[in-house]
């Protein structure tokens, strides 16, 4: 690998402190992957595929979705090739997802093949219907851990968010997962106003229970559908005050700390949840993401359709150093702010199953 190999023995939280956090004059050619606001981005999502088993009403809708030609869908070598020489540029965490990792055959050697590229963190979100079955697999193959998506602690009501799949499995596929070792193990709970927001209690009751860390996602307008409205969003500070009223919380952030989710410990020690507000209480100041999507376009927000294609680039015998020199303009590009709460924010183009969520 000829990429520009960075000394990240210490925390590269340096280059933030050696900029203040504040704008960077010039795009680095070595170093870390920083932007001009000094944000550095040290986790990155690789989504493996755009299908998936299910059709979540917030994400897609229930007919008429069309998927990229195989042709178009990067190569399980091309996408560890990005991440290595995302790792060469300071990269610290990938995440694993889609559409829905799990359909895509061979998942385990992409993971075998990305662990061993030295990664801190190796994790994977999905909504795991396929996932008992694999875990043990998945966890040998060197994941670390799952997030595993369930919007509903009811059956019927899980179906009908869901629209394909059931509870029951889910909810086996969570206990394989920690049996395989794939913990803390975190379950992704996207609130919708009038649909599931009467069992916020349920889950914090479940996070209690479980030692399961629920993290309460507000609904974005990202679905295929095109169908979001601000009103079916229910804030995360509605649900930590509903929480809190019942189990008092306190913040469990730790100073730093990128995450989207903010974290909160019940104060009797009985667990944990998180919610990602990023609608509300957008957290791009600190946001440290990259985004490569199932296709071969790096992407440096959710929000924004600026994309950065390196497809062509792998396929037409592109150097690591031209990727990485890629991978640095994607970052370099990245505007302050998703933007979604100011007057003429339009929705972006792909959505969230297209992008990796
Ligand atoms: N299929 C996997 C799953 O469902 O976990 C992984 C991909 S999915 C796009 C990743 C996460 O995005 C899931 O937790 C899902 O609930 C969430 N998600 C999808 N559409 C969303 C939306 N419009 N707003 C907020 N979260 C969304
Ligand atoms: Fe599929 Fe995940 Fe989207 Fe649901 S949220 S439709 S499981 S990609």
């Amino acid at each position: 690998m000829t990429a520009v190999r960075v000394a990240i023995s210490g925390p590269v939280r340096e280059v933030q402190r050696a900029t203040g956090g504040g704008r960077v004059r010039e795009m680095p050619t070595e170093g870390p992957l920083v932007d001009r606001f000094g944000r550095v981005h040290d986790d990155l999502r690789l989504s493996v595929t755009d299908r998936c088993n299910l059709r979540c009403v917030y994400c897609m809708p229930d007919k008429g979705m069309t998927f990229l030609p195989r042709s178009e869908i990067l190569t399980f070598e091309e996408i560890a090739r990005v991440a290595g020489i995302a790792r060469e540029l300071g990269v610290l965490s990938v995440r694993l997802t889609g559409g829905e990792p799990l359909v895509r055959r061979g998942i385990c050697g992409l993971v075998r093949h990305v662990a061993a590229l030295g990664f801190d963190d190796v994790s994977l979100t999905t909504n795991g219907i396929l996932l008992a079955p694999v875990a043990g697999e998945l966890a040998a193959a060197g994941l670390r851990r799952v997030n595993v998506s369930c919007d509903s602690l009811r059956p019927e009501r899980f179906a009908s968010i869901r629209r394909r799949g059931e509870l029951d499995v889910v909810l086996d596929a969570m206990s394989a997962a920690e049996a395989a070792g794939l913990a803390p193990l975190k379950v992704n709970v996207v609130l919708l106003r009038g649909i599931n927001d009467d069992e916020i209690l349920d889950f914090a009751a479940f996070a209690r229970d479980t030692g399961r860390v629920v993290r309460f996602i507000e609904y974005m307008p990202l679905d295929a559908g095109g169908r979001w409205k601000r009103d079916q969003l229910v804030p995360g500070r509605e649900v930590l005050e509903r929480i809190d009223a019942v189990w008092p919380l306190q913040a469990a952030r730790r100073a730093g700390d990128a995450a989207p989710a903010d974290r909160y410990r019940f104060v009797d020690g009985n667990g944990e949840i998180g919610v990602i507000s990023a609608v509300t209480e957008p957290f791009c100041g600190t946001c440290n993401r990259l985004r490569l999507t199932a296709d071969g376009a790096i992407r440096n927000c959710l929000f924004s359709d600026a994309e950065h294609p390196v497809r062509d680039l792998l396929r037409s015998g592109g150097t690591d150093q031209d990727v990485a020199m890629l991978l640095r303009r994607a970052v370099w590009g990245k505007l302050p702010g998703h933007g979604i709460n100011e007057p003429g924010f339009l929705r972006p183009r792909r959505s969230m199953s297209m992008i990796g969520g």
